[in-house]
């Protein structure tokens, strides 16, 4: 879509598995041009269905973590006594876990002879890369990094410029699963929210926490239920839950085991599967026009 303004739509889900990155696939189709952001930074995936060319690649600075001047420690072994989260190891000078540290400080500051200092390290990167579908902002955090929060918010600044220089006037972002901090830094000023779900109880039960969470920010989900013909009676306690919280059903998408080579093929525009056309016909006939107006 063009025009003035940059809106963000976010599909995200209470738990990973329900087909989020799936369905966010099928709507960068239905929706293109748009611009693409991978928030997903724990297990970003787009990038898969939508390779392209590496524009620009951006680090992520984490928050400090301790290192110790081998040259100034006494080995007096304070640091391990004090530290609660087991992140030194006992050797001489103490080694350091960089995964399990909280980054407290504590160590830094019961050290007796200073040598305990702070550095600040990669915590992971912001790519850009030009696809098929249209710009991709995607983030990748290291491996026991704990700032996806911060990087989430990252990846959706960078898409928004991203957007901007390509005339775009669409975020389509991919968020991350669950409820936690991750989440929130998602869809925080989002335009629209799409909570993809699938029939089981716990997805009910993970819906409803979506629901709640969507509230604090006075958004009200659109749900798109993956995988609805699995599971009839799930299916109706899903329908009678988006009834009580008011949250329309976008589609309902039957399971489709072809889905899977579509995304493998960079989901054709002109092959969308027959199980998408509920979505089609939404995007088309609801989605589009409220953008619009
Ligand atoms: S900063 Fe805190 S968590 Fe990290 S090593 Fe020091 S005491 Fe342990
Ligand atoms: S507290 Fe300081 S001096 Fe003592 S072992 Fe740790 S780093 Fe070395």
């Amino acid at each position: 879509m063009r025009g003035d303004g940059v809106r963000e739509i976010v599909v995200v889900s209470g738990k990973g598995g329900t087909g989020k990155t799936t369905l966010t696939a099928a709507l960068a189709v239905l929706l293109a041009p748009v611009c693409l952001a991978d928030a997903d930074v724990e297990a970003a995936n787009l990038g898969l269905v939508f390779p392209g060319s590496l524009t620009e690649r951006e680090e992520f600075w984490g928050a400090p973590k301790p290192v110790v001047d081998r040259a100034a420690c006494i080995a007096c072994g304070r640091c391990l006594d004090v530290c609660r989260f087991g992140a030194i190891g006992a050797r001489t000078p103490p080694v350091f876990d960089r995964v399990r540290c909280e980054g407290c400080g504590v160590c830094i500051d019961q050290c007796p002879v200073g040598a305990i200092n702070e550095e600040v390290g990669v915590s992971g990167w912001v790519e850009t890369v030009e696809t098929s579908a249209g710009p991709l902002v995607q983030g990748e955090l290291e491996p026991g990094e704990d700032l996806s929060g911060k990087l989430t918010t990252r990846v959706r600044q960078k898409a928004r410029a991203a957007a901007e220089r390509a005339g775009l006037d669409l975020v389509l972002v991919d968020g991350p699963p669950g409820t936690g901090c991750p989440a929130i830094a998602s869809i925080t000023g989002a335009s629209r929210v799409i909570a993809v779900t699938e029939p089981t109880l716990t997805a009910c039960a993970d819906l409803e926490r979506l629901f709640q969470l969507a509230g604090l920010f006075d958004l009200v989900p659109d749900v798109v239920i993956n995988k609805a013909d699995l599971n009839w009676s799930a299916d109706a306690e899903l329908r009678s839950l988006c009834s009580r919280w008011r949250a329309p059903i976008a589609a309902s998408v039957v399971y489709d085991p072809s889905l899977l080579g579509w995304l493998q093929a960079g989901a054709p525009a002109d092959e969308l599967p027959s199980s998408l056309t509920g979505l089609e016909t939404w995007v088309s006939m609801e989605l589009m026009p409220r953008l619009e107006r």
